[in-house]
């Protein structure tokens, strides 16, 4: 694990109170140290886990040469044989047939095909299969065909074509899919080796916030952020750990988050960083956290606070536990979310993280944009008549107004050193579908 110290080096280079987010998603990187344990798991209960270990075929798939077609199998010898002898049709005579799980027992010999259905085993002795349609039928049950339509070896699928015994069929670290579930079943595995869940306990701080249920005086609103916090996580398949509202006071959030370093990885809180309240969370965590960086020169997002905190009381005492206190308003905590938290889980859970997909698109609008800090603005994009992607911002762009998120299908994304955006000019957007 990365020490203190290497991170101290490493931050020194950046103002800790507007860090840039590629800094910070490289600082948060090297604490995102992966969970150890593994345990063997049932296949379905293998969907959007983190595979533990490399995965070889113990067999070849398909176990057997076998039809692609529904036609008839037959020696591919015939089809050279008889064009060497210049006739414009090929007849042979129909021995039996074989069918998916009903193989022919026996060999084709010269001059004959079998009858077969797709993914039926090839017999011995054929190595072509004549599509049906390509074929007339005598009475006398022979077929003929053109053999010009064809070339040996035609429409058999080869024992090994998908996977060969022994060959690498799953790695380490991936995180398992619908495929990956069929794929494994296809092998004849009923179990793999995962890593256990990654644990995050998450909380809200703030005098105002109510929760549901509860009457809403004057000045209060309902708490939103453990819902959209919960629905993220439950997206990246980790067990969490919801701690409730906490009030604003120092020993309160300390209580929680001692509790949280003792028993999750990593802890989420939401509020309490921006400038009015600042002092307060950084006293607290100063007496039993690190803490890596206050503030990204991002927007939204602007005040975040990232490090670790220990369950003892005091740094390196107990248990650590990754810590993001994440910035109040509903957008910005989304945003956070996905550019600086998501990424970290993934780590932790043994995964690979791979950048989440974007790509250009035409601004139909003109944007605002501050040269010096990341922008993450709501989009919504679409497809014109030409198939070019346009997009749009969202009618507001408050990091207050979470019905931006709802309507919008994508970021914005407006780079660290860009400035101004005139409408027609490219883009980079990060739809929202795959990520949220
Ligand atoms: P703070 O960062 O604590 O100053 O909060 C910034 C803004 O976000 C304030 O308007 C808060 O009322 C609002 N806010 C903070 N936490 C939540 C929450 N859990 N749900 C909804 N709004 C919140
Ligand atoms: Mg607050």
């Amino acid at each position: 694990m990365t020490t203190l110290n290497d991170l101290t080096s490493c931050i020194a280079q950046f103002d800790p109170n507007a860090m840039p987010v590629h800094a910070a998603q490289a600082i948060v990187r090297q604490w995102a140290v992966p969970v150890a344990t593994v345990e063997r798991v049932a296949l379905r209960a293998a969907l959007n886990r983190v595979l533990a270990e490399d995965i070889a075929s113990p067999i070849d798939v398909p176990a057997h040469d076998n039809s692609a077609m529904d036609g008839y199998a037959f020696d591919g010898a015939a089809l050279s044989g008889h064009a060497s002898s210049g006739g414009d049709t090929l007849t042979l005579r129909v021995a039996g047939q074989a069918f998916a799980g009903h193989p022919f027992e026996h060999a084709a010999a010269s001059g004959e095909c079998v009858r077969i259905m797709t993914g039926a085993a090839m017999p011995a002795g054929c190595d072509t299969v004549v599509p049906q349609e390509f074929v007339t039928r005598a009475e006398n049950g022979n077929i003929s065909f053109d053999p010009q339509r064809l070339a040996r070896g035609a429409n058999c699928r080869h024992a090994g074509e998908d996977l060969a015994k022994g060959q690498s069929a799953l790695r380490a670290g991936r995180i398992l899919r619908s495929s990956d579930l069929g794929l494994l079943a296809s092998l004849g595995i009923g179990e793999v080796a995962v890593r256990r869940r990654l644990r995050v306990a998450f909380l809200s701080t703030g005098d105002e916030l109510r929760s549901i249920g509860e009457p809403l005086p004057a000045g209060c609103v309902y708490d939103s952020n453990r819902y959209t916090l919960f629905a993220m996580l439950e997206r990246l398949n980790v067990d969490t750990l919801d701690l409730g509202v906490v009030r604003d006071e120092p020993a309160a959030l300390e209580a929680a988050l001692r509790q949280a370093a003792e028993s999750a990885d990593v802890v989420l809180t939401s509020g309490g960083v921006s400038v009015g309240e600042a002092d307060f969370t950084r006293k607290m965590l100063q007496t039993f956290g690190d803490v890596a960086f206050w503030s990204m020169a991002m927007r939204p997002g602007r005040p975040l606070a990232f490090g670790r905190v220990w369950s003892g009381g005091r740094p390196a005492e107990g248990r650590p536990a990754l810590f993001f206190g994440l910035p109040g308003n509903p957008v910005a905590v989304m945003v956070t979310f996905y550019q600086i938290v998501r990424e970290a889980l993934v780590a932790m859970s043994g995964a690979e993280p791979q950048a989440p997909l974007s790509f250009a698109a035409t601004s139909t609008q003109p944007l605002r944009k501050r040269a010096g800090r990341t922008e993450f603005l709501r989009g919504i994009a679409t497809r014109d008549a030409d198939g070019r992607w346009r997009v749009a911002p969202t009618r507001s762009q408050s990091s207050g107004v979470l019905s931006s998120m709802s309507e919008a299908n994508c970021f914005i994304v407006l780079a660290h050193d860009q400035t101004d955006v005139g409408a027609g000019e490219a883009v980079d957007i990060m739809p929202f579908d795959g990520l949220i």
